[in-house]
C-alpha cells in the first residue's frame, strides 16, 4: 500500500479547487469522488467578487467572466433590500451567476491541468487516523479496498462520512424553515422578479438552455416541521399565489427543497485529517454563502498544507 501525500475526499467545487491549490507547490494529491459522473443540477448559481479575485490571483477567472452573467447587486439572508456591489474595491464589482455544475467543471479542468489525479465512482466509507498516517477505505468501482495518506482532507459535503468516521461533532440546530425551487421552463417569463411581501419571497432568474429557476418560500412552508418531496402542481401553486401567475410553467428539469440547518465542525482538524466546505459548516443558502466561504476554506488551507509538506 503506497502512501499518498493528499488525499482529498470529495470532487465538489471546494475539494477540486484545495486540489489545485495543493498543486500549486507540487504536492501529489488524488481526489477520491464517490459520482461516477457530476450531478447534472446545480445548487449554487452565485459567485461573489471575492471567490473571483481569488481565481484571478490563480490567472483562471476569465473562462469564468466569460461565461456567467454578471449581477451588480445582490441579496443578503434574503433581507428585503439588496446589497449593492458596485462601490466595492475589487475589479470584479458584481456576483457572477455561472451553475455549479459549470463552475466545478472549469475548477476540475484547472486542477486536472494541473497536475491532480481525480478518481470518479470511489466512495470512502472509513479513515483512521495514527501519527504518521490515515488509511482510507474505499468502495470503488473494482471493490473495496484500502489506502494511506499522510493527510485526508473531507471535501464531503453536509453528510461528510470523513467527519463522522474521525468522531468530529457537528453541533448546531435543525431546520426551522424550508425553502422551495424549480428549474423549469417559463412561457411568459418576467424580465427579473424579487417579491418580498407578506404573501412570500418569491425570485425568478434564467439559467442558460432556457431554463428558468423559481425559488422562494412563503409562510405556510415556513410553519411544516419537515415537507415531503415538491411536486411540480405544487410549486405551481405556491408560485401563483405570490405572484398572480405561474408565468406560463412547465416542462420541471429540477424540484427541490432546502432548509436552515445551520451546524459548524467542532474542529476543522483532527490530527492528520482536516475538514473543508460543507464538511465543516452548513447554512441556509440564501444569498449564496456555501460554495464561496468553501473555496476560501480551501485557498486558506492550501497553502498552508503544502507548506507543512
Ligand atoms: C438550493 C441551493 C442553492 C445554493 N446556492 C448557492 C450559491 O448561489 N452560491 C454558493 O456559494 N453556494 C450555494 N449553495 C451552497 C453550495 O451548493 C455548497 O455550499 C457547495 O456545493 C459546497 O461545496 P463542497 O465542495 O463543500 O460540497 P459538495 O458540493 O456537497 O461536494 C461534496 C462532494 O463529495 C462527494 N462525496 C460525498 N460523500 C463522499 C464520500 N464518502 N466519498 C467520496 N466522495 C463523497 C459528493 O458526491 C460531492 O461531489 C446552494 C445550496 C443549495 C442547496
Amino acid at each position: 500500500m503506497d502512501t499518498e501525500e493528499v488525499v482529498v475526499v470529495g470532487g465538489g467545487p471546494v475539494g477540486l479547487w484545495l486540489a489545485a491549490e495543493l498543486r500549486l507547490r507540487d504536492v501529489p494529491v488524488t481526489v477520491l469522488e464517490a459520482r461516477p459522473r457530476r450531478s447534472p443540477h446545480s445548487r449554487a448559481l452565485t459567485v461573489h467578487p471575492r471567490t473571483l479575485e481569488v481565481l484571478d490571483c490563480r490567472g483562471v477567472v476569465e473562462p469564468f467572466l466569460a461565461e456567467g452573467v454578471r449581477i451588480p447587486s445582490g441579496h443578503f439572508a434574503a433581507l428585503p433590500e439588496r446589497m449593492d456591489f458596485r462601490p466595492l474595491d475589487t475589479p470584479f464589482p458584481f456576483t457572477l451567476s455561472l451553475p455549479q455544475a459549470r463552475t466545478e467543471e472549469l475548477l476540475e479542468e484547472h486542477a486536472v491541468r494541473r497536475g491532480a489525479r481525480i478518481l470518479r465512482g470511489h466512495r470512502v466509507t472509513g479513515v483512521e487516523a495514527g501519527t504518521d498516517a490515515v488509511e482510507l477505505t474505499v468502495e470503488g468501482p473494482d471493490g473495496t479496498y484500502r489506502t494511506r495518506a499522510a493527510y485526508v482532507v473531507g471535501c464531503d459535503g453536509t453528510r461528510s462520512a470523513v467527519r463522522e468516521s474521525a468522531g468530529v461533532a457537528f453541533p448546531g440546530t435543525p431546520a426551522t424553515l424550508w425553502a422551495w425551487m424549480g428549474d423549469v421552463v417559463l412561457d411568459a417569463p418576467p424580465a427579473g422578479l424579487a417579491v418580498n411581501g407578506p404573501r412570500g419571497q418569491l425570485m425568478v432568474f434564467p439559467l442558460p438552455g432556457g431554463v428558468h429557476r423559481v425559488v422562494g418560500n412563503d409562510p405556510d412552508t415556513l410553519r411544516q416541521a419537515r415537507p415531503g418531496e415538491l411536486t411540480f402542481e405544487e410549486l405551481r401553486d405556491r408560485v401563483t399565489a405570490i405572484a398572480g401567475t405561474d408565468f406560463g410553467m412547465r416542462d420541471p428539469r429540477w424540484l427541490s427543497r432546502f432548509g436552515n440547518a445551520t451546524r459548524q465542525a467542532e474542529t476543522y482538524r483532527q490530527g492528520r485529517v482536516l475538514l473543508a466546505g460543507d464538511a465543516a459548516h452548513m447554512h441556509f443558502p440564501a444569498g449564496g454563502p456555501g460554495l464561496n466561504v468553501g473555496v476560501q476554506d480551501a485557498t486558506n488551507l492550501g497553502w498552508k498544507l503544502a507548506a507543512v509538506l
